[in-house]
């Protein structure tokens, strides 16, 4: 159940100006690549007939990127178009530095370059938000996107892991020792017994990362701390914060993901870059709070 919501419509130029307000107080190089992304001619924004859904950000070496969107003028439109230039603007800095054979760069560090634009944009409308309603909508739903990319998917990649290990153990695989795999980890996150809920136990079923795209699903987790942890070195003025993030986006392909990330700042095998995430969490639920006793 939703505690506000709020109707402002954001039409797709609305809603590019707001992104480039967001990240004005950004470096140049940092802002002028971002404007270059969403470029008039790179972005295809309206649903049109026979169009595909969805969102995404398609690069090839030596052309601009493109992104297809399909803008719906609603507050998550307006975050799918910061993300998807988070996508093209990584893509226009490793093409810059890299030659072609280490400009490809692997998802883990893609999902940080966009992800962290969202994070600047959700500070940002939560300091211009003027009315309580845009403020719990836009609170609620950071809050709502923490659950579903850190808890939800660090879930699932449980998951996957225990289901692996039933087959390295020689356990027959069937519905009942999938599911149940299922219904202890919704216990041990939630303290939910999903068995309550007619069919939740066969969550595992629907979603396609678990049996098409083995171990996926963990880099959403991963991906969105290191974001946190930078943006929050960032936002805190730690020395070389941006030209550190800056780095990651320029250097493509051309190391291990892990070390990329801890030269921007964000060692993930440190347990600190995770609790940027808990950080943020905790200030976004006392925000909320404050909000809501407000008259
Ligand atoms: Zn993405």
């Amino acid at each position: 159940m939703k505690l506000a919501k709020d109707d402002t419509k954001y039409p797709f130029e609305t809603a590019r100006n707001l992104f480039f307000e967001a990240i004005a107080h950004m470096s140049d190089e940092f802002t002028s690549h971002q404007k270059e992304a969403l470029r008039d001619g790179f972005v295809d924004a309206y649903p049109t007939e026979g169009k595909r859904t969805g969102a995404y950000s398609s690069g090839f070496y030596g052309f601009h990127p493109y992104i297809l969107l399909n803008h719906d003028d609603t507050l998550d439109a307006v975050f799918t178009l910061a993300h998807e230039a988070g996508h093209s603007a990584h893509t226009i800095f490793s093409n810059e530095n890299q030659p072609m054979p280490t400009s490809d760069y692997t998802i883990f560090v893609a999902e940080i370059a966009s992800t962290f634009n969202e994070h600047i944009l959700l500070d940002y409308l939560l300091k211009k938000a003027t009315t309580k309603n845009q403020k719990i909508d836009l609170l609620e739903k950071a809050i709502d996107g923490i659950m579903a990319t850190f808890f939800r998917q660090t879930l699932f990649a449980t998951y996957e892991y225990e289901a692996n290990q039933l087959v390295e153990k020689g356990v027959p695989i069937t519905e009942q020792s999938l599911s149940k795999i299922m219904i202890d980890l919704y216990k041990h996150y939630y303290d939910l017994d999903i068995t309550e809920e007619n069919g939740k136990q066969f969550v595992w079923a629907y979603i396609p990362h678990l049996f098409y795209t083995p171990f996926y699903v963990y880099q959403y987790s991963t991906s969105y701390s290191a974001s946190l942890k930078i943006y929050d070195n960032v936002k805190t003025n730690q020395p070389n914060a941006m030209e550190n993030f800056i780095g990651l986006l320029k250097s493509g392909g051309s190391d291990f993901p892990v070390n990329q990330a801890a030269k921007a700042g964000a060692d993930l095998t440190n347990k600190e870059t995770f609790m940027a995430v808990i950080k943020r969490f905790n200030s976004l639920i006392d925000q909320l709070e404050k909000v809501l006793e407000e008259k």
